[in-house]
């Protein structure tokens, strides 16, 4: 079990507080308001966090770059993908990617 899915096994047993406490704590470590493809659109819906939230709610529709790679949360979640705001979460994109057995483009 890698780190991200033992993240995923622990959010089970965690409290709506604690749950709370840590996604507020993510929102202000993610870097996508700084990426190219964040649009106004998305800053102005406070869309963040796609890695767990998933899809931008149409306010994206073009990716210019990712800065994913280089968030900190990277490591701390042990996220896999990226482009996050256009693919999914990256529960999302590990389900597709297992039932493909390829990365969908
Ligand atoms: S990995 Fe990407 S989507 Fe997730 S918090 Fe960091 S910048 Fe935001
Ligand atoms: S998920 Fe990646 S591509 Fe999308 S806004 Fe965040 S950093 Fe940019």
């Amino acid at each position: 079990m890698d780190k991200f899915e033992q993240m995923m096994k622990d959010v089970k047993r965690t409290s709506p507080e604690e749950l709370k406490a840590d996604m507020e704590k993510f929102k202000g470590t993610c870097i996508c308001p700084k990426c190219p493809t964040h649009t106004t659109c998305a800053k102005n819906a406070q869309e963040l966090l796609f890695c767990l939230h998933g899809k931008s709610f149409m306010c994206i529709s073009e990716q210019k770059a990712c800065l994913c790679p280089t968030c900190p949360l990277t490591p701390e979640l042990g996220l896999k993908n990226n482009s996050f705001c256009m693919k999914g979460a990256e529960k999302a994109q590990r389900y597709e990617h297992a039932l493909w057995g390829t990365k969908m483009v």
